[in-house]
């Protein structure tokens, strides 16, 4: 697949586009840990938590394992649904080349991408002691 136009726009490191999303220090993104705190402002913002550019429309890609799908909760930010399929092709985290995924505890076998409608951000309880987490809560399911 061809890099999406918005993506090309992004700096890059050793050929592949610097997500909005990913901590960056010293220059070098370390594209394993997710900067939570920058992918809720862009979602806010309606911004693509890869490209960083505005989402138009109502079509928006969430990246999850099959938990997330089933649930329709994500940790990572929405997405243009062409960034998030170039992600999913070329991305080492996402595409599964490598096995440690630190910040995020396990990665699931088999990461879905799904385009729903809408979503909001929302917390979630779980474990115990109860815990809380903040996520996306995707809407309607369109593909
Ligand atoms: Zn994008």
């Amino acid at each position: 697949m061809e890099e999406p136009y918005l993506l090309t726009l992004r700096p890059h490191y050793k050929g592949l586009p610097i997500p909005m999303a990913v901590l960056v220090k010293d220059g070098k993104p370390d594209f394993a840990v997710v900067d939570f705190a920058a992918v809720f402002d862009l979602a806010g913002q309606k911004r693509c938590a890869l490209c960083g550019t505005r989402m138009r429309g109502n079509r928006y890609a969430f990246i999850g394992g099959p938990v997330s799908k089933a649930n329709h909760l994500y940790q990572d930010g929405p997405m243009h649904p062409d960034c998030a399929s170039y992600a999913a092709e070329v991305c080492p985290f996402i595409a599964g080349r490598k096995d440690d995924y630190r910040d995020g505890g396990d990665r699931p076998d088999e990461m879905h991408i799904t385009i729903y409608d809408s979503y909001e951000d929302t917390y979630i309880t779980h474990g115990y002691p109860p815990s809380r987490e903040r996520v996306f809560r995707a809407g309607d399911e369109i593909e």
